[in-house]
């Protein structure tokens, strides 16, 4: 029988699509293992967990098999055709009820009282809050700032050096500006920083960080990963057996954000398309970034896969596509913004995204609200752009629809 989760010579597109057998009745999927505790067959069988010896399910909080499996599955994505130093890398995951639980565990693994994150100021909005409102409560300072320059960076670095994690976030929301991973975990390294990244737009299939030596990898796998919008749930990443990725584990126990079985199994169910989706999701964005930059109506398209954006070439140095998510700029704005998204039929005005059906909203009236309109309009958040999460459906129905909503609205 197979194990394709400690196989690394499989290909991505199986690690996606093979489960590993996890228990003795052969069932073909992970089954959803609806409970709290497990019986230890011994005492000596339960004090191997507790002196930690063994990694055993003994209670769901801090370890159960299908959030195990699942998060396994995630970290062999993310270990794909990764060398570093030589060798193979060897990842570990955990699975969360959220991304915002996952990038909170992640975050303050890094850090102790008096240490604080450097990161760029275009964040999703609740890490933002997370950095800005929860941080400062507990002695941890945030440093936000433009991630473009990067001697900036350096200096921001020197001279606080009370900063121990930098965290990314690449491609951005929702410009989709991209940040060099390459210069930045340099930088950090040179100053004794951890860094993680949200690579929750890309996903593993576009894009794996640790390629570029980053220490841990968060993900809200309520998008792209699970790919069905069933569910919230999150993932954290990290090299497997390290003192840093067993305080993230500390993290989970203490604070309790582990995620719920039905999630977890929902996320391994999608994660069997993800290649197939992810392409899809692709080829269709493309099409669509193309018929936008040619439309008069639009006065910029946000698409990594088109020549002009400003991180194209970035995106083909450190990705391996252009992924599903693109921005436009309507050229009359606030308004004309707002009667475009009333009068789409076929595409779905929401906030989330990573579904296989086409996903709009608008940053100025939705996402950014809260976000000063100076800073707003410094990130390349205009009041007329609409960030699109391109679905898998039928290329014509999604241009006609967003064709039909220009012109009537
Ligand atoms: C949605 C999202 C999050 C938060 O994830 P939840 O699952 O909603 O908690 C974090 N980062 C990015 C980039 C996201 O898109």
């Amino acid at each position: 029988m197979t194990q394709p989760n400690s196989n690394n010579r499989l290909t991505f597109a199986s690690r996606c699509a093979k489960d590993a057998v996890i228990e003795s009745l052969n069932g073909h999927l992970p089954p959803i293992y609806a409970t709290s505790t497990f019986a230890y067959p011994s005492v000596e069988w339960g004090q191997d967990y507790f002196y930690g010896k063994k990694d055993n399910s003994v209670y769901s909080r801090m370890g159960n098999p299908t959030n195990k499996a699942v998060a396994q599955k995630v970290a062999s994505l993310e270990a794909f055709d990764v060398i570093l130093e030589g060798k193979e890398i060897e990842l570990q995951g955990a699975f969360f009820s959220s991304g915002m639980s996952a990038i909170s565990a992640a975050t303050m693994a890094c850090l102790d009282k008096g240490e604080g994150v450097l990161a760029q100021s275009n964040l999703y909005g609740t890490t933002n809050e997370l950095f800005q409102v929860l941080f400062p409560r507990y002695g941890m300072s945030n440093h936000l700032m433009d991630f473009d320059d990067l001697n900036k960076i350096e200096e921001q670095l020197k001279e606080n050096p009370n900063i121990k994690l930098v965290y990314i976030e690449t491609p951005a929301n929702p410009t989709l500006k991209c940040y060099p991973f390459e210069e930045i975990v340099f930088l950090a390294k040179k100053y004794d920083c951890y860094t993680a990244v949200d690579n929750t737009f890309a996903t593993p299939y576009f894009q794996r960080p640790f390629q570029f030596g980053v220490d841990l990898v968060v993900h809200s796998s309520t998008k792209f990963l699970n790919g069905h919008g069933t569910g919230i749930s999150g993932v954290v990443i990290g090299q497997k057996d390290t003192s840093l990725f067993k305080k993230v584990k500390d993290q989970q126990k203490i604070l309790g954000g582990n995620g719920s079985p039905f999630e977890a199994f929902n996320l391994n169910n999608g994660l069997k398309s993800l290649p197939l989706r992810m392409q899809r999701h692709e080829e269709n964005a493309l099409q669509l970034a193309q018929f936008l930059d040619d439309h008069s109506a639009i006065s910029k398209v946000n698409y990594l896969g088109l020549k002009h954006h400003e991180s194209h070439e970035l995106s083909q140095k450190q990705m391996f596509g252009f992924g599903g998510m693109l921005s436009f700029e309507i050229k009359e704005g606030y308004e004309k913004s707002v009667n475009f998204l009333n009068k789409l039929n076929f595409c779905t005005l929401t906030a989330s995204l990573g579904t296989p059906d086409t996903l709009l909203q608008h940053p100025a009236s939705m996402s950014h609200v809260n976000v000063p309109k100076e800073q707003r309009i410094s990130n390349g958040i205009g009041d007329g752009l609409i960030r699109v999460s391109v679905g898998i459906e039928g290329i014509e129905d999604i241009l006609n629809d967003i064709e039909q909503a220009l012109s009537n609205s």
